[in-house]
């Protein structure tokens, strides 16, 4: 392995999810669910594998997906992206996520991440021989209810090699979603410097407590300058599906259909049509998947409460935060790894999603998208743990 890639091993998912598995424990570790999505959706897969869709589909995406993609960002939010030259369907969010940083940046080129990051970031920038900038979000306290970006500390790590900023909303793993003020600064910052942002929206519909989504695109002097990146994956609860998108200008999605074309050419033939009725499903459906998982929000974090942990918001995502110093625990790195023997759950530790987790080792990130059956006997198991 290529000296710059030796610190990245094997993603904490995956570790964390056989640990689940070799302990027969609840799995609140990885982000997946434990039920399949609407059965409209699933059966509208079975029926193309069933009608021939079985070959490669079109190196962009399939035409009615391409569509169906283009009246959800019309319809939910606004946007118009011509199907045809501002819509890229990809292997997921990963894929489209990765094409785009490879497209986008050469080498030592500066790319500014939210900090705590989702993984697949850091290794993409790594992989185009960029250099990944943390810009750490202010974490709750006696004096911040909610994790909150800071201004000043986005332009502390601005250079002038800066190219592209990495903005995720609603925020894997803190569940913290962007207020308006946070997207100005960006939105201000990426103007004032003639940066490119490249925007993650997977967890687009599940947001929390009457809350919306707003694209970054939607501001003003953005749509030019964003690469707004989504996943049929978690809003269907089909993350085994891995379809995902893109959509900005014609000539930023032609540079990243330019590297995705290599990465995987072309995946998922039979789940684009799927998908592309699931984009069409009507608004109340949309809400629904919002509503539950808040109600599988509020399953969990009651026990996480009980067991004496500092609960942060969650705002949306499959995610929550809780601190376990209150416990009398301070790793949360060996705290996750006997979390099975201590109560038959499997967590995260926060620490990995930071460059540097000075000041975070006692965080611990817990999925709550489960059956509610399954979050209330892992919140009586955690309850336990006080
Ligand atoms: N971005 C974030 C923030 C995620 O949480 C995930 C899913 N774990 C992804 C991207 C990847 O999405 P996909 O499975 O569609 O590749
Ligand atoms: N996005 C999921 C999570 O945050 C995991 C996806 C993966 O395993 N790469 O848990």
């Amino acid at each position: 392995l290529v000296p710059r890639m030796r610190s990245f091993g094997t993603t904490i998912f995956a570790s964390m999810s056989a640990l689940a598995a070799e302990r027969g424990a609840i799995n609140l570790g990885q982000g997946f669910p434990d039920t399949d999505g609407p059965p409209e959706v699933l059966e509208a897969a079975v029926r193309a594998i069933r009608s021939g869709h079985n070959q490669y589909p079109p190196g962009r995406g399939i035409a009615p997906l391409r569509q169906a993609i283009a009246t959800h960002q019309q319809h939910h939010y606004g946007l118009a992206y011509d199907p045809d030259t501002q819509v890229l369907v990809t292997a997921g969010a990963t894929e489209a996520l990765t094409a785009a940083i490879l497209a986008l940046c050469d080498l030592g080129d500066e790319v500014v991440v939210l900090e705590p990051t989702y993984d697949s970031y850091t290794a993409a920038i790594v992989m185009a021989r960029a250099v990944p900038r943390p810009v750490r979000l202010r974490h709750p306290s006696d004096t911040e209810s909610a994790y909150r970006l800071d201004e000043d500390d986005l332009r502390a790590v601005l250079t002038e090699r800066t190219r592209l900023v990495v903005v995720n909303t609603p925020h894997n793993p803190t569940g913290h979603v962007l207020t308006d003020a946070e997207l100005d600064i960006v939105a201000r910052v990426a103007v004032e410097h003639d940066l490119l942002v490249l925007t993650d929206e997977v967890y687009e519909h599940l947001l929390f407590d009457g809350r919306t989504h707003r694209p970054l695109a939607t501001w003003p002097g953005m749509f030019e300058r964003t690469v707004q990146v989504s996943s049929a994956g978690k809003t269907f609860s089909t993350t085994g599906w891995k379809i995902g998108w893109v959509c900005s200008t014609p000539e930023l999605v032609t540079a990243v259909t330019t590297t995705k074309q290599f990465l995987t050419y072309v995946s998922g033939g039979p789940f684009q049509w799927a998908v592309a009725e699931g984009l069409a499903l009507p608004d109340e459906r949309f809400a629904q998947l919002g509503a539950r998982m808040q109600a599988q929000r509020d399953l969990l974090v009651p026990g996480l409460v009980s067991a004496g942990m500092a609960v942060h918001p969650s705002e949306g995502t499959y995610f929550v935060t809780a601190d376990i110093a209150p416990l009398g625990y301070h790793d949360a790195v060996d705290f996750c790894w006997r979390l099975p023997d201590l109560c038959g759950v499997v967590a995260v530790p926060s620490s990995v999603f930071y460059a540097d987790p000075a000041g975070v080792g006692s965080l611990v990130r817990f999925a709550f998208c489960k059956r509610p059956e399954v979050l209330t006997e892992a919140a009586e198991r955690l309850a336990g743990l006080s």
